[in-house]
């Protein structure tokens, strides 16, 4: 049921059963499981396809083949996570990725299939680091676009599904608003990026699904809109989050001014690429007897090691020592854009370098999704289950998408005819605010702030460089607070202010791990301790 009304106070109000603040593979995935029995409005603050499902080329692990098992799954999953993954969780989770698989195949996701050597025609599975099995299924190098705009597609025709292009929600409602349960959430603010108008959206659920938080630093393979909005309106609610230090670098990430940050996928080593170094040395198997096919941290931190000890901008990821036809058929999307940018990978190496990645940390959830605060749910990227642990092992992502977008989706189902509609809802208060006089503030310290990020809190760090950056993060943030307070709000300004409380959170949370584990690397602490545990952050 949906209905938009007009108040008097002049903001357009709106009433969803379920309000998804995302549109990637976590929120459509939910938003289509749900929408026979409710009505859901789905928000992406730029287009529909803006997140990083779009951008996901590598696949989606599950175990699918008859040599594989549940159990090897999850003891790659923990063995990756480094000590810190909650075990019951990666059960869960990697027990139910057949099913979710299936589940893709049936809405027409055009997985690869290949004939096996038995003549029979099957899905191809992929193997990438960490797996010690071939266990990720995929579409081409293009995985994360073809389940995207299949999902989207099934969105679009659904008449229970209404789908916001350019809203970007600022912040959640909370039941104190009107005198209520202040740790219920009731609805968002939401800027329209066109009219420049903030409306309220109410509904029983709210879904935050808004991805992860790259955008903190500098070099990222995250697009635009992965700035932590879910993360930072979460804590503002009230919500735990956790293991914010963990973030993953990719390690390879093309080196070219034209090509933003565009990924070269872990497949290309499993599929043999090597990596060298500028005079053409092969370096890995210094590092990890695993080489290419070690876990992302080692790999990153190889490379980053290896371009400081020489003073060079990059290294290089070679794979033409392969067939061009297998390297054409394999990797198509990467092919194609390369020789757009002028590398022919059939014939000669690419230059790479590492790139913020992933956010393994978030706004803590149970295995339905639920937060903290009675109402809200947080699925995909930006949420902590316990799966990662201190480390995320590849495609292990969008089965995490996958796998919570049900299990809410399920939790909200069977809780939709308890849950009443929320009241009206109060306006967005804009009486004190005027136009900003000052633009050139936000993007100046935007950019100031993703650069010290990845210099002070990047792949290598000491206590030092944190409190550096912690202090940075300090002064910013009193300035973007008096600019929030007294200006009309922008996606900028609102982007910012999110990202300066995510770096907070990166920064406090790596602070206070004195250790190195996983992702988290600080040459104060260079050590594991006997003991793991995660890190956790209460508002
Ligand atoms: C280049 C790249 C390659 C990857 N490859 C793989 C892979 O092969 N396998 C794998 O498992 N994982 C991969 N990952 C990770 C994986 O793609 C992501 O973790 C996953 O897609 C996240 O999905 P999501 O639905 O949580 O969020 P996203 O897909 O990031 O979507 C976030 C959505 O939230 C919206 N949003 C954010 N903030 C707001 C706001 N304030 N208001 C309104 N809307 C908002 C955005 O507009 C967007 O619609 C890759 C990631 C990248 C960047």
């Amino acid at each position: 049921m949906v209905f938009l009304h007009d108040l008097t106070r002049m903001t357009a109000q709106t009433h969803f059963d379920v309000l998804i603040i995302g549109s990637g593979a976590a929120g459509l995935s939910l938003a289509l499981e749900l929408a026979d029995q409710a009505s859901v409005a789905i928000l992406s603050k730029a287009t529909l396809n803006s997140g990083s499902t779009q951008y996901a080329q590598g696949g989606v692990s599950a175990v699918l083949d008859t040599q594989d098992s549940i159990a090897s799954h999850v003891e790659d999953t923990l063995i990756a996570g480094a000590g810190l993954c909650d075990r019951e969780t990666v059960n869960f989770t990697v027990s139910e990725g057949p099913a979710r698989i299936r589940w893709l195949i049936e809405q027409g996701v055009p997985f690869t299939q290949e004939i096996t050597p038995s003549g029979k025609r099957d899905y191809h599975l992929t193997r990438e680091g960490g797996h010690s099995h071939r266990r990720v299924i995929h579409a081409d190098d293009a995985t994360g676009a073809a389940i995207g705009s299949t999902l989207n597609s099934h969105a679009q025709r659904h008449p229970n599904i209404h789908l916001f292009e350019r809203r970007l929600a600022i912040d959640l409602i909370m039941g104190h608003k009107l005198g209520l349960n202040s740790r219920r959430c009731l609805g968002a603010y939401v800027l329209n990026r066109d009219t420049g108008e903030v409306q309220v959206f109410s509904a029983r659920f709210v879904v935050l699904a808004s991805g992860g938080a790259g955008k903190v630093y500098l070099y990222t393979s995250n697009p635009d809109v992965a700035t932590g909005d879910g993360i930072a309106m979460a804590w503002r609610a009230g919500c735990r989050v956790a293991n914010m230090e963990f973030i993953q670098f990719h390690p390879t990430c093309l080196y070219h001014p034209a090509a933003k940050s565009f990924l070269i996928s872990e497949a290309l080593r499993g599929e043999g690429g090597r990596l060298l170094l500028p005079d053409g040395t092969p370096f890995m198997e210094k590092f990890d007897p695993r080489a290419e096919l070690a876990p992302r941290d080692v790999v990153a931190r190889a490379i980053d090691h290896e371009m400081k000890r020489l003073g060079s901008d990059c290294v290089f990821l070679d794979i033409s020592h392969k067939p061009a036809d297998f390297i054409t058929s394999h990797f198509p999307n990467i092919y194609a854009r390369c020789l757009e940018l002028g590398f022919d990978i059939t014939r000669q190496p690419l230059p790479v370098v590492p790139a913020a990645h992933y956010t393994c940390g978030g706004v803590v959830t149970d295995q339905r999704g639920q937060t903290d605060i009675e109402g809200l749910f947080a699925v995909g990227e930006v949420a902590f289950t316990g799966l990662h642990g201190a480390n995320r092992m590849a495609s292990n992502s969008l089965l995490e998408c996958l796998v919570f977008g049900h299990a809410a989706a399920q939790t909200i189902l069977g809780q939709l005819d308890q849950t009443p509609m929320p009241p009206d809802l109060p306006a967005w208060d804009e009486s004190r605010v005027t136009n900003s006089d000052e633009e050139v503030v936000v993007a100046h310290n935007w950019d100031e702030l993703r650069r010290f990020m990845w210099d002070y809190v990047g792949i290598v760090r000491t206590t030092k460089r944190l409190q550096r950056a912690q202090h940075r993060v300090e002064l910013l943030k009193r300035e973007i607070h008096d600019y929030y307070s007294n200006f009309r709000v922008t996606n900028d300004l609102i982007e910012m202010r999110n990202l300066l409380l995510v770096a907070e959170l990166i920064i406090q949370s790596a602070l206070s791990r004195k250790e190195s584990r996983g992702l988290h690397y600080t040459l104060d602490y260079p050590w594991q301790a006997p003991l793991a545990h995660n890190t956790l952050l209460t508002p």
